[in-house]
C-alpha cells in the first residue's frame, strides 16, 4: 500500500489526490502541494503484478504467481466472506485445484458433490441426466457444489498464505499503461486514493470488467439482455440417494431455473428470464420470482415447503464480450474477459483456467522482461475457443429445436458423450468428440423442419414463455 503517510515512511507511493502523473516516468512520486518529489531512485515498479478482485480468477492468478516468488498486490473490494452467485462447478475445474494443490482441502466434504446434471421441462414431463461418470470422452467424473463465500474466501486466503498482498476493501479507479510499467490507482476503505506501479495488471474484476469499461472495449452480446433473480432457500425438494448433489435445471421457453444444493439442507434457487420481462426499479424481483414459481408445475412442485434465507438478488443483463483480452503489461481473466449466460456453470472453471494460464504466461514474459509476448496472444485465442465451445450451446440453447433434442437424448452414435464431455469442461476437442458435435448441431437444425423427436408442447403451462406484468 502507498498512501502519503507510507510513502514518506516507505521510500514509494504517491499522495492522496495528486494530479501529477506518476506514468509518465514509472516513478513513485510524493506530490505535495503541487512539488512531485520521487522517492526512490528505481525506475522499478513496486509489483511484478497488481490483481484487480480477488474472485476465483483472480485469487488463482495471484497465487500461482506468488508461489513462484513474484511480488504480488491484489484489490478486492469486498470484505470476505461475501455472497457470490455462481456455486456449480465443473468436473474440469479438479486440474487447477491440483495444480494449486487445494484438492485435499476442497475434498475433504465441506462441498457437496455433484455426478450429474438433470434437465427437466417446466411441466416436469419431460427430462434428461447428463451424468459425468457415464461420458466416454469424460475424464473427470464428477465436480462440487460450493458456498461461493466459503470457497472464495479459500482461495483468496491461499493467495495471501503464498506470499501475495491482499487489500480488501480495495476499489479500483483507473490504469494507465507505458513502456515502462503499469499504473493502477486506487481507493482503500476510509477514502485515501493511492497510486502503484507493477509490470503487469490482471483485469480479474468479474462482471465489472473495469479495464474493460474504462477502455470502452466492453461489448453487449447481442440477444442476450437477461436478467437473473435468484437467492438461497431451505427445504427444497431435490433429487435423492444415489441423485442427491445434482444440479437441476427446468427449462421453460426462452427462460429457465437452477436448483444446486450447496448443503443437505440449503439450495441456491435462481430465475433467468428475458430483460423484456423485468423492468429495473419498477418490477419488484420477490413478486416477480412467486409469479413464475405458481406458474411453473415443476418449481411449484420443488418449492412448495421451502423457507427463503436472505434476501433475493437480482443481476441484469449480463452477457458480454470485449475486444482485446491482452495488450502490453495487461492481460484480462475470468468474467473480465468475458461473461456468458451461465446456463451451463462453466464461469468458475474458466475464471481460474484463465487466471493458472494468464499467471504462467506473465511469469514467463517477467523473466523474458517482456510486456507484450507471443504466448499472451495465445492465452487470448486459446480462451476465446474455450468460450466458444459453451457459446455454441448457449446460443442454442434459446431455442425449441436444441431443446427438443436435448432433454429427449437419443443414445445413438454416443451423441450424448461428446455434448457430456464439453458440459464437464473437457479443455481440447479430440476428433471423436468434435465429428459427433456437428452431427449434433445438424441434427438440431434438422429437428426445425422434421420431428427427429417428438415436439414438446411449448404453448401448455409450465413450458410457455414467462410473461410477467410489470
Ligand atoms: C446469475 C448467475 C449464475 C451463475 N451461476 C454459475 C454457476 O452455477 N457456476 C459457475 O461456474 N458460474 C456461475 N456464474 C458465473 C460465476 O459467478 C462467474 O463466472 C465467476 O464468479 C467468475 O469469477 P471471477 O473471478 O472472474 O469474477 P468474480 O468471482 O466476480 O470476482 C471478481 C471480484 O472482483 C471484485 N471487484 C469488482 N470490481 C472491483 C473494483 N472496482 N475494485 C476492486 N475489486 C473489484 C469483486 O468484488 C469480486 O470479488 C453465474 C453468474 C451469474 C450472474
Amino acid at each position: 500500500m502507498s498512501n502519503q503517510k507510507d510513502a514518506a515512511h516507505s521510500g514509494r507511493g504517491v499522495a492522496v489526490s495528486c494530479a501529477c502523473n506518476p506514468v509518465e516516468r514509472c516513478l513513485p512520486y510524493l506530490c505535495i502541494r503541487g512539488y512531485h518529489l520521487p522517492m526512490t531512485p528505481s525506475q522499478s515498479p513496486s509489483y511484478d503484478a497488481i490483481v484487480i478482485g480477488g474472485g476465483p480468477g483472480g485469487a488463482t492468478a495471484a497465487m500461482i504467481l506468488a508461489r513462484q516468488g513474484r511480488k504480488v498486490l491484489v484489490l478486492e473490494r469486498e470484505r470476505f466472506p461475501r455472497f457470490h452467485i455462481g456455486e456449480s462447478l465443473l468436473p474440469y475445474n479438479r486440474d487447477v485445484f491440483e495444480e494449486i494443490g487445494i484438492l485435499d482441502e476442497i475434498e475433504d466434504g465441506r462441498f457437496v458433490v455433484k455426478k450429474a446434471a438433470q434437465f427437466v421441462s417446466g411441466d416436469g414431463i419431460t427430462g434428461a441426466r447428463l451424468i459425468f461418470g457415464e461420458g466416454m470422452f469424460t475424464e473427470v467424473k464428477s465436480a462440487l457444489q460450493v458456498d461461493r463465500a466459503i470457497f472464495d474466501d479459500m482461495l483468496l486466503n491461499r493467495a495471501r498464505s503464498h506470499g501475495a498482498t491482499v487489500h480488501e476493501g480495495a476499489t479500483f479507479l483507473r490504469h494507465d499503461v507505458t513502456d515502462e510499467c503499469a499504473t493502477v490507482r486506487w481507493r482503500d476503505v476510509d477514502g485515501v486514493e493511492h497510486t502503484d506501479t507493477a509490470a503487469f495488471v490482471m483485469d480479474c474484476s468479474g462482471m465489472a470488467a473495469v479495464t474493460a469499461r474504462q477502455e470502452g472495449i466492453r461489448r453487449e452480446r447481442p440477444g442476450h439482455r437477461k436478467v437473473a433473480v435468484f437467492g438461497h432457500f431451505d427445504d427444497v425438494l431435490m433429487p435423492e440417494d444415489d441423485e442427491a448433489g445434482d444440479t437441476v435445471l427446468v427449462v421453460r421457453d426462452q427462460s429457465w431455473a437452477w436448483f444446486i444444493p450447496i448443503t443437505e439442507k440449503r439450495t441456491s434457487v435462481g430465475l433467468v428470464m428475458d430483460l423484456a420481462e423485468f423492468t429495473p426499479g419498477k418490477s419488484d424481483p420477490e413478486a416477480l420470482f412467486a409469479h413464475i414459481v405458481s406458474s411453473t408445475p415443476e418449481l411449484q412442485r420443488r418449492m412448495a415447503g421451502a423457507q427463503r434465507q436472505g434476501k433475493i438478488h437480482v443481476v441484469v443483463d449480463y452477457s458480454f464480450s470485449v475486444d482485446r483480452m491482452v495488450s502490453p503489461r495487461l492481460m484480462r481473466v475470468g468474467d473480465a474477459a468475458g461473461f456468458m449466460d451461465p446456463i451451463f456453470s462453466s464461469g468458475v472453471m474458466l475464471a481460474m483456467v484463465s487466471g493458472r494460464d494468464a499467471a504462467h504466461v506473465i511469469h514467463a514474459a517477467l523473466t523474458a522482461d517482456e510486456k507484450m509476448t507471443a504466448a499472451m496472444r495465445r492465452y487470448e485465442r486459446e480462451l476465446r475457443s474455450k468460450m466458444d465451445a459453451f457459446w455454441e450451446f448457449v446460443e442454442h440453447f434459446y431455442t425449441r429445436p436444441f431443446l427438443e433434442l436435448f432433454l429427449q437424448p437419443q443414445a445413438r452414435w454416443n451423441l450424448p458423450s461428446a455434448i457430456n464431455a464439453v458440459l464437464a469442461g473437457r479443455p481440447d476437442q479430440p476428433w471423436a468428440v468434435r465429428w459427433r458435435l456437428r452431427l449434433f448441431f445438424t441434427l438440431v437444425r434438422l429437428q426445425r423442419f422434421f420431428p427427429l423427436v417428438p415436439r414438446l408442447p411449448w404453448g401448455q403451462p409450465g413450458l410457455q414463455k414467462a410473461v410477467v406484468g410489470g
